[in-house]
């Protein structure tokens, strides 16, 4: 398979005389077809992606499951195609838990994980019958006033985070996330007294990590801290959850994460672990979103101006942060090719903006890419993770389409909203009719 321009090599990735194919679909067919901003996702990467990781820890320790971390990506084609697979799934509101269910996951395969839960989301969650994974003492009580569940997971803090942004980090000192360890067995003895018979213990350290340490390093405190639990609670644990945060490297100088020596890391500690406290052989989980979706999407963007300042060269597209945030909310940097010119070299530094009103509506800064003129087609690549799943309407712009390619094959998977979507479930008050 060629190689995209200044591109990693990718399964999905094709440069056909100058023009980006994804998993053997033009870019171009796409955006005529369904026309832009338009989401691209592959079923080939994600399903790749998802095998890797299983495989990767399964081949080092016996009992593993990977929980896709629902967030990433909700649609529920994506949904589908990791419940085909055999994955389980974190889950962090009822509406994830919800779409879940819809494509199939079995209750006993989801895992919720929230945060300031509400008692009628407990009270949904209860019902719906998958495992609660609590994040506070409050919730715990709060739960057991609901229900008595079979299985109770505690989210721990273990005291390090680590993450590409502040605000993905989610250990650690400055964190809302997860019980301390002096609160934790607390947390278990309170489930215990209650008749809850399964225990599960979780952390969540933050996300876009890339290196191995942080995550060698949480592991050995959250064995410590279920250790302790074990000690002085006298439980065991069906399952012990590392969370995700396995990174995807965006900038090109980044190097790609280890995931074989973080396999073989983290199952050596955590074999040595559980056996020397004496825990048996748990249930090791890990729940990657970003790694299974990011590589498996592109953005696909039409240029609408190209406006030369004395300062700038901007190239204005049809995408702004209403469709992919990541780039103004925690300055990431996405990599950008003109989907109709890889074959022609960098000629000019283009900064590339979208329709927002807001001058931080960025998606790429200072990229030395071919002429572009107007028509041209951009596509934004590593866009499949916390790209459609945190667009918004801001500006009053309808949320775009989704398309899923699969050997040659497309399909459409989200229909693009219209301007009849802004008006759902909006009224005037009396006085105004
Ligand atoms: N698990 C939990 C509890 C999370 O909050 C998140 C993301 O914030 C994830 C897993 C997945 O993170 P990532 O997409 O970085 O793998």
């Amino acid at each position: 398979m060629q190689r995209v321009g200044m591109l990693r090599p990718n399964e999905i990735l094709e440069d056909r005389e100058g023009v980006l194919h994804i998993d053997g679909v033009s870019a171009l067919e796409l955006a005529e077809r369904f026309d832009t901003p338009l989401y691209v996702m592959s079923e080939r990467r994600i399903r790749n992606n998802y095998r890797r990781v299983y495989e990767t820890f399964s081949k080092r320790y016996r009992k593993v499951k990977v929980y896709y971390s629902a967030k990433a990506n909700t649609n529920l084609s994506i949904l589908k195609i990791l419940e085909e697979e055999g994955s389980c799934l974190d889950a962090v509101s009822p509406g994830e838990v919800f779409l879940a269910l819809k494509a199939g996951f079995k209750p006993e395969r989801i895992l919720y994980t929230g945060t300031s839960v509400r008692d009628d989301e407990l009270r949904f969650l209860s019902e719906s019958g998958v495992t609660i994974n609590v994040d506070s003492l409050s919730q715990l009580r709060r739960l057991l006033k609901i229900s008595t569940p079979e299985t109770i997971s505690v989210r721990v803090n273990p005291e390090v985070g680590a993450g590409h942004h502040e605000h993905v980090v989610t250990a650690g000192r400055e964190s809302k996330f997860g019980i301390w360890e002096e609160k934790v067995v607390e947390a278990y003895r309170t489930a215990l007294e209650a008749g809850v018979k399964h225990f599960g213990i979780q952390m969540h350290i933050g996300s876009g990590i890339l290196s191995v340490e942080p995550f060698t390093v949480a592991t050995e405190n959250l064995l410590k801290i279920a250790n302790r639990v074990h000690e002085e609670v006298g439980i065991g644990f069906e399952f012990i959850d590392l969370g995700g945060g396995l990174g995807v490297p965006y900038k090109p100088e980044e190097e790609e994460l280890n995931l074989d020596l973080l396999a073989e890391k983290v199952t050596a500690l955590y074999r040595e672990r559980v056996e020397q406290y004496g825990l048996g052989e748990p249930t090791l989980c890990v729940e990657p979103g970003r790694y299974i979706v990011c590589d498996a999407g592109v953005l696909l963007t039409r240029v609408n101006t190209v406006k030369v300042t004395p300062f700038k060269r901007f190239v204005g597209v049809d995408a702004g942060f209403n469709t992919l945030i990541r780039p103004a909310m925690y300055g990431s940097y996405h990599p950008v090719v003109v989907a109709n010119r890889l074959n022609e070299p960098g000629e000019e530094t283009y900064t590339i903006v979208g329709p927002i009103c807001e001058s931080g509506d960025i998606l790429a800064k200072d990229r030395m890419l071919p002429r572009i003129q107007e028509g041209d087609l951009i596509a934004v690549l590593n866009a499949g993770a916390y790209g459609y799943s945190m667009s918004s309407q801001y500006n009053s712009r309808p949320r775009c389409a989704e398309v899923l390619v699969m050997d040659g094959e497309y399909a459409l998977i989200r229909e693009r909203e219209t301007l009849h979507s802004l008006l759902e479930g909006q009224h005037y008050p009396p006085w105004l009719k």
